[in-house]
């Protein structure tokens, strides 16, 4: 067998759902298309509808938007249906039967995923489904991938967790986080530790501040009955922006093994200072679009979103200051947003280096200090702002922009995030997937705040306009530290 062909049965519960269609099947076609999947894999989709393996089959043919050609027929016909209530134990018995029959058609050897694709009130029901009905004792591997969000704090996280650990061990959870399949995520240590010129200035020395956004121009779509349980802050900062922090942060692995990459950004996470109850509003600030203009289009508010309460006070904007204390970030802000509505999408991270002591081009009223930007998406690619001299030959030295883009040749072939998880789950890589000590820390520090802002529900919503870039207490966040947001519209281009 070659090693980057993994012989496995994928078990996706929850194979009628959105994250289904949308993202698992496509992604399983583009590895078997990059001859990345053997024959001998098999696809168990379990749901509680009746559906026959054909229809079945048709369904994932259609999530993958290709025509019904050979090639696509020949992946689908590994798929097969088990319609099952996860709640009922009896449908485990059955699923371990079908297993066992794939296990000897497809020679996968025991080796299963089991695929959480279903809402999270589930997950520790089924993990102990399966070890009752001894689907996780089989003669190969077994690991779980466990979708977001994994609690809604740390206690119910700890429960979930506790429950999960009864059943597998710490090496065989897979919890997702697919900002973390991102390739320009991804890229985030190699332009750390394979750049000499940025590695030996990443500290506060020379850096003067960070910024991370995550915008969208969306708003919540149909989700609004999750969205009002959740928010900004628990949806997108204690799991994407605290990974991407702990990334740009952490000191450099003793190598690049799971362990070692995990346990330094178990590191950056517990130096983050705590915000306390009193100092949340020095610290963080929160929003919620009012209706507006995106894109050209009129929207409505938040409030007015479909199962949303009238009154709602849940944030779809989050900004916040973040201070990692320990040796290298001491005195480095860290700053984060992220919200719905927006003027638009964009993940980007920006460092700010400082300036030079003695800048004889400083000019006093347009400062142009030099900053690298990290396109996560949906550019994907750096641009590093330096300055140079202007071709008039005056003194004063022009802003000019140096950008790499990854994906501007070959959008067709760059793997997405859940491509690129699911492969390392089939391989045993839990790289870049979240550690239980990053998932229970980053859960402690995010639940300071929303207790403060649960007391607090006096507060003055909607606080911005949709198509704007949130209210203006996150631009007098960094005000106050001499700062303001880049927005910066640069774009990477490889011509
Ligand atoms: P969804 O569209 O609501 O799909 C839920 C699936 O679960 C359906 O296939 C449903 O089929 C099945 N199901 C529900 N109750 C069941 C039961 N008792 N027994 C067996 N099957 C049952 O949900 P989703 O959007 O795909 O999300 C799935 C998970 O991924 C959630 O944890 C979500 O937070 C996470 N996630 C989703 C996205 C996304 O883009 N959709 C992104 C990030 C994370 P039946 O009703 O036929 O049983």
């Amino acid at each position: 067998m070659s090693e980057k062909q993994p012989k496995a049965i994928v078990v996706i519960f929850g194979a009628t759902g959105d994250l289904a269609k949308r993202k698992l099947f496509p992604s399983l076609f583009k590895l078997y298309r990059k001859n990345k999947l053997s024959d001998d894999f098999a696809v168990v989709g379990v749901a509680r509808g009746e559906m026959s393996n054909e229809d079945f089959r048709k369904s994932v043919v259609q999530s993958t938007g290709k025509s019904d050609n050979k090639q696509i027929q020949h992946f689908a016909s590994h798929f097969y249906f088990q319609s099952a209530d996860v709640t009922d134990k009896q449908s485990f018995e059955r699923l371990q039967v079908l297993l066992q029959q794939l296990d000897g058609q497809y020679h996968t050897e025991g080796n299963r995923i089991f695929y959480l694709a279903m809402a999270p009130e589930f997950f520790g029901t089924i993990c102990e489904n399966l070890k009752s009905s001894g689907l996780t004792a089989t003669d190969g591997w077994s690991r779980v991938v466990i979708e977001k969000p994994f609690g809604h704090d740390y206690e119910s996280a700890k429960d979930l967790n506790n429950q999960i650990g009864r059943v597998f061990t710490e090496d065989q959870v897979y919890r997702i986080d697919h900002y973390l399949g991102k390739e320009m995520v991804q890229n985030i240590t190699v332009i750390r530790f394979a750049n000499a010129i940025f590695e030996e200035l990443w500290n506060n020395q020379y850096i003067s501040n960070i910024q991370i956004t995550s915008s969208e121009t969306l708003g919540v779509e149909d989700r609004g009955r999750y969205y009002e349980s959740s928010g900004a802050l628990l949806d997108m900062v204690q799991n994407h922006m605290l990974q991407m922090v702990a990334l740009l942060a952490m000191e450099p692995p003793i190598n690049l093994t799971r362990d070692e990459i995990q346990s330094e950004k178990v590191k950056v996470l517990r130096a983050l200072r705590p915000v306390t109850e009193e100092e949340v509003g020095e610290y963080f600030v929160r929003g919620q679009y009012g209706s507006g203009r995106v894109q050209g289009q009129d929207v409505i508010g938040y409030r007015e979103e479909n199962n949303v309460d009238s009154d709602s006070t849940t944030d779809t904007f989050v900004a916040g200051k973040l201070m990692i204390d320990n040796y290298r970030w001491a005195g480095v802000p860290i700053y984060i947003r992220t919200g719905k509505r927006m003027e638009e999408k964009s993940t980007k991270i920006v460092i700010q280096f400082k300036d030079l002591p003695m800048n004889l081009y400083r000019d006093k009223n347009h400062p142009h200090p030099n900053l690298l930007e990290i396109h996560i998406q949906p550019d994907e690619g750096m641009t590093l702002h330096l300055n140079a001299q202007q071709k008039t030959g005056k003194e004063d030295s022009l802003p000019i922009q140096l950008h790499y883009c990854s994906n501007c040749d070959d959008k067709m072939n760059t793997p997405e995030a859940y491509e690129r998880l699911l492969f390392d789950c089939l391989l045993g890589d839990a790289t870049h997937y979240t550690h239980w000590d990053e998932v229970s820390i980053s859960w402690k520090f995010v639940d300071a705040i929303s207790k403060a802002w649960n007391k607090n529900k006096d507060i003055a919503f909607p606080n911005y306009e949709s198509g704007s870039m949130g209210p203006d207490a996150s631009d007098e966040l960094l005000a106050k530290d001499g700062f303001f947001w880049w927005t910066v519209k640069s774009k990477p281009s490889n011509s």
